[in-house]
């Protein structure tokens, strides 16, 4: 990994990271004045509504962190090094999941240890 690299993963992770903290209060459930949903919405679809919307929290909470962790790593110098087998992991899958952990063989095998 070039110092070029590194910054630019840097940057696609804090830029992430950034964008993961100023949408979480964002997400709030409101209820606008006026709203006449009560009316024609049941509760059964409201209540799975609610489920969705946290379910999407705790992902974004778990990718902040992940992204977290990466920035950590680069810290260290340690950031594209899988933490499994200690391969350098290829560029194409640092573009595409900056914020991995694990090469994509480690990856493999680890869902199907699951
Ligand atoms: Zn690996």
């Amino acid at each position: 990994m070039t110092p070029t690299d590194l910054k630019k993963y840097r940057d696609i992770l804090e830029a992430k990271r950034d964008e993961l903290q100023n949408a979480a209060p964002a997400r709030t459930p409101a209820i606008e004045p006026g709203s006449k949903s009560g009316d024609w919405i049941d509760h059964s679809s409201q209540e799975s509504d609610l489920h969705v919307r946290l379910a999407l929290k705790q992902t974004d909470s778990k990718l902040l962190r992940a992204i977290e962790e990466a920035i950590h790593r680069m810290d260290q110098g340690t950031y594209g090094i899988c933490t499994d087998c200690e391969n350098e992991i290829p560029n194409v899958r640092l573009d595409a999941v900056p914020w991995t952990r694990v090469c994509v063989d480690c990856k493999e095998k680890q869902s199907k240890k699951q």
